[in-house]
């Protein structure tokens, strides 16, 4: 599929690097001359890290293309991504041709909101009822308080949850097209000082770890954190045995065994084969914070024989991306963004759904080599 589009698979010589790159550059219109150049200028980087002292490299390469039918995302896209694991690519670019061979990917967006959860100490449960119901009763100062610390930024829930002497209060913003957590968190103060003043309540950390930021959380898996998609897709019986080498139902076994009872067993927080992986490449190549990855990971991957065709899905309840802000801004990172579409304003929700695609698409793969007894081979042969 994709040398059919033009787009060289194989070769590992400088020339079949920039063949590659040219035929990048004139399927997606995308100018990767920063790519091209490598490094960066230090002023560029001030804002994303202190003491810099150089830039560590990571390949990039493209998977696909792939065909997306999304609320946001629709077309055919070229995918960037930033990667030590050889055979990854390989790997998810068969994924998303096995997917364009039954229609597509059609995936949406159910869910949009960062979150910060403030604790504060009170003085016991009389206190926490009395904070809890200035709280409920007192949203425009709340929203107002918001406002003065950012024109994007947008409170759209508040739960609270008492536990002795500490109160959480956990706080979901809309952040347009930044990922939002520099955005939540500044917000968040404004209106713990405002909560402090009225109420008496003592902030003792603007994150009290109920937000969850950075760690596989169940309120992360059941509530969403960033925006919450779903990809799916259709593979005709015919294209799952002639392109994967496997049956639908020993795909659904794979799936049902190790992803849904072999992660019940290990205790894992979401149920797939290797979802960190797509979101660790997609997020390094496009300027997203790494550390995020954590979110990403919870993915949930079903499958379904539906009359011999596959069914493959995946739910992914955190994908916490930006395309302002944060690494973004980055020259190479940028370009990257601009190869699927997604530089700047009304970006953000297209990306979140692309992650997802991605996922969907090396989830099919890696399940389908392991129906069929493959996997050790296609790492021994491409990644050794
Ligand atoms: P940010 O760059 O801090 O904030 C986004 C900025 O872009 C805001 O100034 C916003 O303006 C502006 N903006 C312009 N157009 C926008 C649009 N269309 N949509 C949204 N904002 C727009 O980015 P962030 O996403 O809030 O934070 C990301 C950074 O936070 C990353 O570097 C990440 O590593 C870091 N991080 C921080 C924490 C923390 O606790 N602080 C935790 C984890 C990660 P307005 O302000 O006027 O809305």
């Amino acid at each position: 599929m994709a040398e059919q589009s033009g787009l060289k698979n194989r070769g590992h010589t400088v020339a079949d690097m920039e063949e590659r790159r040219a035929a990048a550059e004139a399927f997606t219109g995308a100018t990767l001359e920063e790519i091209a150049r490598g490094g960066m200028d230090p002023e560029t980087a001030s804002k994303n890290i202190e003491n810099m002292i150089g830039t560590t490299q990571i390949p990039l390469g493209y998977a696909g293309p792939v065909d997306i039918h999304g609320g946001y995302a629709q077309g055919r896209f070229l995918i960037p991504l930033a990667t030590t694991e050889g055979a990854l690519i390989a790997s998810i670019s068969r994924g998303m041709s096995v997917i364009n061979d039954g229609g597509g990917v059609s995936v949406a967006v159910f869910q949009d909101a960062m979150t910060r959860a403030p604790v504060f100490r009170v003085e016991g449960v009389e206190h926490a009822t009395r904070v809890m119901q200035w709280v409920d009763t007192h949203h425009e100062e709340i929203d107002y308080a918001v406002s003065t610390t950012t024109s994007h930024g947008k409170l759209v829930r508040i739960e609270m949850f008492p536990s002795g002497r500490s109160l959480y209060m956990r706080l979901s913003f809309q952040t347009g097209d930044a990922m939002g957590m520099n955005m939540a968190t500044i917000a968040s103060e404004a209106v713990c000082r405002l909560v402090e003043t009225e109420t008496g309540a003592t902030l003792v950390s603007v994150s009290g770890n109920m937000c969850s930021d950075k760690k596989p959380a169940a309120i992360n898996m059941i509530e969403g954190r960033g925006k919450t998609v779903v990809a799916e897709a259709r593979i005709p019986r015919e294209v799952v045995e002639g392109r994967l080498h496997a049956t639908s139902e020993a795909i659904v076994e794979t799936n049902y065994r190790k992803n849904l009872v072999g992660s019940s067993m290990a205790g894992t927080m979401g149920a797939n084969a290797h979802a960190a992986n797509m979101v660790a490449a997609l997020y390094i190549a496009t300027g997203q914070d790494p550390a995020q990855v954590v979110g990403g990971s919870m993915a949930i991957t079903t499958c379904e024989d539906i009359d011999g065709d596959l069914y493959i899905a995946v739910r992914m309840p955190a994908v916490e991306v930006g395309t302002v802000g944060g690494g973004t801004r980055l020259p190479c990172q940028r370009e990257a963004l601009s190869m699927i579409g997604c530089v700047g304003e009304g970006k953000a929700r297209k990306l979140a759904e692309i992650v997802a695609t991605t996922v969907l698409a090396g989830e099919l793969s890696t399940l389908a080599a392991q129906a069929a007894g493959q996997l050790g081979a296609a790492h021994a042969r491409l990644g050794r």
